[in-house]
């Protein structure tokens, strides 16, 4: 059985730890390699690494640090069929999706290659007579991230182009369901010309991540995971005295407006809730319908899309399926609870995935697109995250208690109206309790030169990820004010006890 190391120190470096977790095939079932979990001594040595190259690189000029991301962003593009098929083969999304899913990660890193630009500072000349004030926007130090397993390129890629081009070194502590593509960005990223010990892949579960969370020479962690756990990473982190950004889980609802194009929203919808199984925490898991006129068409359109589903292996000899299977059994058997206690619940299940079966890969973890309607604020599908491929129907008799159930709800990472009226959407996106609003767009990802975050239990810390915000989350800034008198030889010096105000 192979087994998914760490990349430490510029090599892939076999761990002595005796713990491991199974990797699987989700589409077969299969158990295909075994991922090490490291130890809390191996962890500390890996900071250790991290923490010695970090000088020469925070020194290295940021030109310099930038033409490494514009090699190994040409080095994404040359290995893209490479780095799909892994993705796939372990997380279990179709591959145009994992194409997708680099694809987004590679713009961080384009965004990156600007960075002399973005890391200058500000200057003001004169702040008072003959004084000068520059800001300096210093590299931190060793940085960590801790990823989820639903966008193995994609989130890795969120934080670590934006630390290492502003100077920092960097610990990644993958999912340890699908860790392998990890290791094969840390080999590109040292084929790019990135000096030994920069980046550092180091598997593991909880022992590792506290360590990481706890050691004195982390100055920054970078989550994305579910909520309890990011709270927890947010709190301990905080408590360590390090910068924390943790991105939680989602409940993402879309408005569906009487006078919204029909169809247009309804293959949007489907996308969105569907798409990687549910496994995305942009999908969207609600839609809020005005009015029951509304609500039977949407129904009507839906029901006759998912019947047409392609639903199978991710990677397939000729046309694609649109949705592959769900991570784990675990996790399959959890998204099927939520189902039944729906149904107990008093939800009405119009299609059920419960007991899909495909042919040829009857061990796969495969969950097929369910529908409820008339859901209940009250029901658990409604309240919990599902994570999976199902889709609640919630009827609202206007707007106004359309946006307030969106408002009332506890998670507020994306969200979306669909309308033609440009007033409506206007008010929408103002009024919101959300991070990231699409206006008949499903999921409304920022770019990379924007930032991604959401609001309330769906993040923790002030400083989104990539973007603006990025740039400042792993960079401290220092002013300097500086004077350079014609001559001190010639003035007359004497103290001064007030606050100096220029
Ligand atoms: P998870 O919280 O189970 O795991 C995330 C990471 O935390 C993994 O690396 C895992 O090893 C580590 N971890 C798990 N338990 C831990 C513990 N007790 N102590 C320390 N570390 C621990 O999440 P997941 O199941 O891999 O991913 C799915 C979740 O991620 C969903 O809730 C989804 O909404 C969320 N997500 C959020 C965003 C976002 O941008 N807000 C993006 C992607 C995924």
């Amino acid at each position: 059985m192979e087994t998914v190391q760490n990349f430490i120190n510029g090599q892939i470096t076999e761990s002595r730890s005796e713990r491991f977790a199974p990797i699987y095939n989700p589409a077969t079932g299969e158990q295909t390699r075994q991922v090490v979990l490291s130890s809390a001594a191996e962890v500390e040595q890996v900071v250790a690494v991290a923490d010695a190259a970090f000088p020469a690189w925070a020194k290295t000029s940021p030109l310099k640090r930038a033409r490494v991301m514009f090699k190994f962003k040409a080095l994404l593009e040359q290995n893209m069929d490479k780095l799909a098929r892994i993705i796939s083969n372990e997380h279990g999304k179709v591959y145009s999706d994992a194409v997708g899913e680099v694809t987004r990660g590679l713009e961080v890193v384009e965004f990156a290659c600007g960075i002399p630009h973005l890391q200058k500072g500000e200057h003001s000349a004169n702040v008072g007579t003959g004084v000068d004030s520059h800001s300096l926007m210093q590299p931190l130090g060793v940085c960590v991230g801790v990823t989820p397993f639903n966008f193995p390129a994609m989130v890795p890629m969120w934080m670590f182009p934006i630390s290492l081009a502003t100077g920092n070194t960097f610990i990644l502590k993958p999912s340890e369901k699908d860790p392998s593509l990890a290791l094969e960005l840390a080999k590109l990223l040292k084929e790019a010309g990135l000096p030994d010990g920069v980046f550092n892949v180091v598997n593991g579960d909880k022992e590792a991540v506290d360590v990481l969370l706890t050691e004195p020479r982390v100055q920054a962690v970078s989550f994305v995971g579910s909520t309890p756990i990011a709270e927890y990473i947010y709190s301990t982190a905080s408590a360590h005295g390090k910068r924390c950004q943790a991105l939680g889980g989602a409940k993402n609802h879309c408005i569906l407006m009487p006078d919204a194009d029909l169809e247009m929203a309804a293959n949007a919808i489907m996308g969105a809730a569907f798409g990687a199984a549910g496994e995305r925490c942009m999908a969207l898991s609600v839609a809020v319908v005005v009015g029951d006129e509304t609500g039977d068409k949407l129904i009507a359109n839906l029901t006759d899309q998912i019947a047409k589903m392609h639903i199978g292996p991710g990677i397939v000899d000729g046309t694609e399926n649109d949705m592959g299977p769900v991570i784990s059994a675990v996790h399959k058997a959890k998204i099927c609870d939520y189902i039944t206690t729906g149904v107990e619940q008093g939800a009405s299940l119009l299609i059920d995935g419960r007991n899909l079966v495909i042919e040829g890969h009857e061990e796969g973890y495969f969950v097929g697109p369910t529908l409820f309607d008339n859901v209940l604020p009250e029901m658990t599908i409604y309240k919990e995250e599902i994570f999976g491929p199902v889709l609640a129907i919630v009827r609202v008799p206007d707007y106004q208690t359309g946006l307030d159930l969106i408002n009332r709800h506890e998670y507020g990472n994306g969200t979306a109206i669909f309308t033609r009226d440009g007033e409506t959407a206007r008010q929408f996106s103002e009024d919101v309790l959300a991070g990231m609003v699409g206006i008949n767009v499903p999921i409304p990802v920022p770019m990379a030169f924007h930032s991604f975050g959401g609001w309330k239990r769906s993040v923790f810390g002030p400083l989104n990820v990539h973007g603006n915000d990025g740039v400042r989350f792993y960079t401290r800034m220092k002013t300097v004010t500086s004077r350079w008198p014609a001559s001190v030889r010639l003035e007359q010096h004497t103290s001064a006890f007030t606050m100096p105000t220029m």
